[in-house]
């Protein structure tokens, strides 16, 4: 069955996620409004600068409305980079307007400013396949604590650069920057999962 996944368009790769999820055999749809969130099952917030999002969300009514789906009926939500801190619970340094769902503490900018972006190889069991996954990290934030609901899924030198809570899932660095589409594979799927089709 079609799974439309919703592609929070504001700011950040919103081609190239959609790209990724026709890849993961789900029908991308782009996010701007209220409304449009009603026509979509799931929800993609891209990376950029969480101040800038969270501030537009909150303009469109587009945080609280989520907060509702999530708690109401679980609905999926993949944050990667600023989307993490957007679905963060608690954030250090300057706090935007934000979802604040997932039982994390964001650190901002912890990898420093200019040390700006790296790649590395990194390893996320839950994924298909052995390979590691090449990881683009560009002023990524860390998850400094996690709650017991959360699920780390992937660390990077000692800390957590994705997780899980529920329907929430979160990555530290953008999946989207690189050809390898099981992140998006593995979200694609955990809304089927979770719509049961
Ligand atoms: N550090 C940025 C912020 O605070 C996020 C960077 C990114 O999304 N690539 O919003």
């Amino acid at each position: 069955m079609d799974v439309k996944v919703g592609v929070l368009a504001i700011q950040g790769d919103v081609r190239e996620h959609k790209r990724h999820l026709v890849l993961a055999g789900a029908t991308p749809f782009e996010v701007r409004t209220a409304k449009d969130l009603d026509s979509v099952q799931a929800l993609i917030i891209p990376g950029g600068e969480s101040t800038t999002i969270g501030m537009l969300m909150a303009e469109e009514g587009l945080i609280e409305k989520i907060q509702r789906r999530v708690k109401e009926e679980h609905f999926p939500v993949y944050g990667t980079c600023a989307g993490l801190i957007l679905l963060a619970k608690d954030v250090i340094g300057s706090s935007p307007a934000r979802i604040g769902l997932m039982d994390i503490t964001a650190d901002r900018n912890a990898y420093g400013r200019q040390l700006a972006s790296f790649e590395a190889k990194i390893r996320i069991a839950v994924l298909q396949g052995q390979s590691e996954f090449p990881a683009v990290f560009i002023r990524a934030p860390r998850i400094v604590r996690y709650g017991p609901d959360v699920t780390p899924l992937s660390t990077y030198e000692g800390s957590i650069v994705m997780a899980e809570q529920g329907s929430l899932l979160v990555s530290a660095f953008h999946p989207e920057m690189s050809g390898d589409i099981r992140i998006h594979q593995y979200f694609v799927d955990k809304v089927r999962k979770a719509l049961k089709v």
